[in-house]
């Protein structure tokens, strides 16, 4: 049996089908997704500096950023990069163009009940398989939990003018801190509707505070965008897991996907491009060695940064505000952007640095003992 089955069709398991589609033909290919996450309803920005197989399907493209930090607002070209924003909906129908063609890819309606050795049960059944991507059960163990990403954010529709519409704001530090290190994210539509979210690093296991999110937009909206007033059009909450160590990834015939393999980067939530890179590695894998497992490892060095920033600014909010202010000090975006991609250099590391309390971040990084790289995994 070759079959491929993967398990979930949200971003991992759809751009995966893709990468499959224009690279391996050898298998048969079952999406089994139960829509319990309508792809409707989602949307995911992401910063690219290359192009990618899925980019057809980004409905929205910036060549800048503002960012508000330190007291001072300031408006950061992109360089090498562009920011864009994919639709659910818009990414199923580009996946679909290089799926749909090929008589041996399926997308099959179902619940995933276990991931097991040799295929899946789905809705009861045993779906046999030589490959199971599996995003949706994950891991026995999930990597310990550093930090936890709460987010609310507004869909808004602003009675004046008011939002940038050719500038989404990475962040901005003029609203409340009280749970724990928050910045407020811009993304705007055009001038009168945007995407607000007020954004939390927290300790981990914290709950949502919806009263405190809600009175911190509406503050923020009224205050700093000034919209004269606004509806709300849609409203969406997330309490994201932020894990900077790795569990393996791969059980016997079983490789997890997504963010159950840890892709979301514990320091800024963003898994989009992450997962992209990790589809076209493990189609390239099975493509050149009949098995995906030869996957890029990111040096270890980058994990430990980010457990060491989550530990920071867990005890001591104030601090993201400075390091933020610190990666995007520079002329423009793509110094903080190829750091977050885990693409510096440690000469480069040291320049963006430079003016961070080094005591307080040698005392975290004392405090976390040192990962290290499993194989396959990265
Ligand atoms: C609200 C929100 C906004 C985000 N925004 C961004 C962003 O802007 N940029 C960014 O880079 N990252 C973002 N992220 C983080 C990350 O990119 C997303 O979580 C991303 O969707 C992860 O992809 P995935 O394939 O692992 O999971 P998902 O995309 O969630 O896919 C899982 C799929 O499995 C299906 N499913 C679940 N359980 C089962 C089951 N038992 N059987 C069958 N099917 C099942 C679901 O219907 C879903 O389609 C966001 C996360 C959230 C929660």
């Amino acid at each position: 049996m070759t079959r491929i089955v993967i398990a979930g069709g949200g971003v991992s398991g759809l751009s995966l089908a893709a990468q499959l589609a224009v690279t391996d033909h050898r298998h048969p290919v079952v999406v089994v997704d139960d829509g319990s996450r309508p792809l409707s309803a989602m949307a995911w920005a992401s910063w690219s500096d290359r192009p990618g197989l899925l980019d057809a399907a980004a409905s929205r493209w910036f060549d800048r950023v503002r960012v508000h930090v330190g007291g001072r607002t300031t408006v950061l070209p992109l360089g090498h990069y562009r920011y864009r924003v994919v639709r659910g909906d818009d990414l199923l129908t580009v996946v679909r163009r290089f799926t749909d063609p090929l008589p041996h890819f399926t997308f099959h309606p179902g619940h995933v009940d276990r991931v097991e050795d040799g295929g899946v049960i789905v809705d009861g059944q045993h779906m046999r398989a030589r490959w199971v991507f599996d995003s949706v059960a994950g891991t026995a163990e999930p990597a310990p939990e550093d930090a936890r990403l709460i987010f609310r954010g507004w869909h808004v529709r602003s009675e004046r003018a008011a939002f940038d519409a050719e500038t989404p704001t990475l962040f901005d530090f003029r609203t409340s801190q009280v749970n724990g290190a928050s910045f407020v994210y811009v993304l705007p539509v055009d001038a009168h509707h945007a995407l607000v979210e007020h954004t939390s690093f927290t300790v981990p296991g914290a709950e949502q505070d919806p009263a405190a999110q809600e009175e911190a937009l509406a503050e923020y909206l009224a205050e700093v965008v000034g919209t004269g007033g606004h509806e709300i059009e849609r409203d969406e909450q997330a309490a994201l897991p932020l894990c900077s160590r790795q569990v393996p990834r791969r059980h016997s015939g079983v490789l997890t996907i997504g963010a159950e393999a840890g892709l979301l980067k514990a320091s800024t939530g963003y898994a989009y491009q992450r997962i992209q890179r990790d589809s076209e590695a493990i189609a390239e894998s099975l493509r050149r060695n009949g098995h995906p497992f030869e996957l890029p490892v990111s040096p270890a060095r980058f994990r430990m940064f980010d457990g060491v920033l989550l530990d920071v600014i867990t005890k001591e909010p104030a601090q993201l505000e400075r390091a933020f202010g610190a990666l995007f000090r520079f002329r423009t975006a793509e110094p903080a952007l190829r750091f977050l991609d885990e693409a510096t250099t440690p000469a480069q590391e040291l320049r963006l640095f430079a003016g961070l309390p080094a005591a307080t971040y040698l005392r975290a990084a004392r405090r976390r003992s040192w990962p290290s790289a499993a194989p396959n995994v990265r």
